[in-house]
């Protein structure tokens, strides 16, 4: 199984869950044109979009339209609770705290590799009774890195995730066979990408990259 970042952040999400046999996009929240350009293979080549929730940087309606046309399954968390097997994938929902309603992820694939998605999230109370091979987790922002008084301040306490937090829930996992951490969702200016890695690569001692923050065409 294969877990492969395209784009990340408040201007845009876009990632993609493969094994041999199925290919999945999860979260669309570019335009569909950057989608094309972003993805290494031709959207009709997936068997199903997965999205988080209904934020215009996870889900774009446009473009969920065209993956549909296209004869995508698009769906959010509420359609994957029970597991619901998409090819070879199976997939299940959990719900996480955001400042709506937002769901996480268990990617199945049948070799038995996992993989546990979570973004938007101040908090996640699940644990697991697996170690997920693969987790895609948030680290948005840095309590240090904040601007003291700064608006945003509230707004990001009460739906999205620290680094701290991370590592906090991280450690709360099984993580004896887990062979990759992807860090989400970094702040464009809360957040220290070299410092988050090296941070949960320490706290984890698992290999740990960085999504990459999403640029648009032309920026
Ligand atoms: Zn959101």
């Amino acid at each position: 199984m294969k877990f492969n970042s395209y784009a990340s952040g408040s201007t845009g999400n876009l990632y993609e869950l493969t094994d041999s046999h199925t290919s999945i996009i999860i979260e669309c929240g570019v335009s569909y044109k950057e989608l094309q350009r972003l993805l290494p293979k031709a959207p009709s080549d997936y068997d199903a979009c997965v999205f988080s929730h209904h934020h215009g940087d996870h889900f774009n309606l446009m473009t969920a339209s065209q993956l549909r046309k296209r004869g995508l399954l698009v769906e959010n968390g509420t359609y994957f609770s029970p597991a619901r097997n998409v090819g070879t994938i199976q997939i299940k929902s959990f719900g996480v705290q955001h400042d709506i309603t937002n769901h996480g992820y268990i990617f199945r694939g049948h070799d038995g590799e996992t993989c546990v998605f979570l973004i938007d999230c101040f908090y996640s109370p699940v644990t697991f009774s697996f170690s997920p091979t693969i987790i895609a987790i948030e680290a948005n922002y840095a309590r240090d890195l904040m601007r003291e008084g700064d608006s945003i301040n509230d707004r990001l306490f009460a739906s999205h995730m620290s680094i701290d937090q991370c590592i906090e829930t991280l450690k709360a996992w099984d993580l004896s066979k887990t062979r990759e951490i992807h860090l989400l969702h970094l702040s464009d200016d809360r957040s220290d990408e070299a410092r988050f890695v090296r941070e949960v690569q320490q706290a984890t001692g698992i290999p740990t990259t960085a999504a990459p923050s999403y640029r648009r065409a032309g920026r």
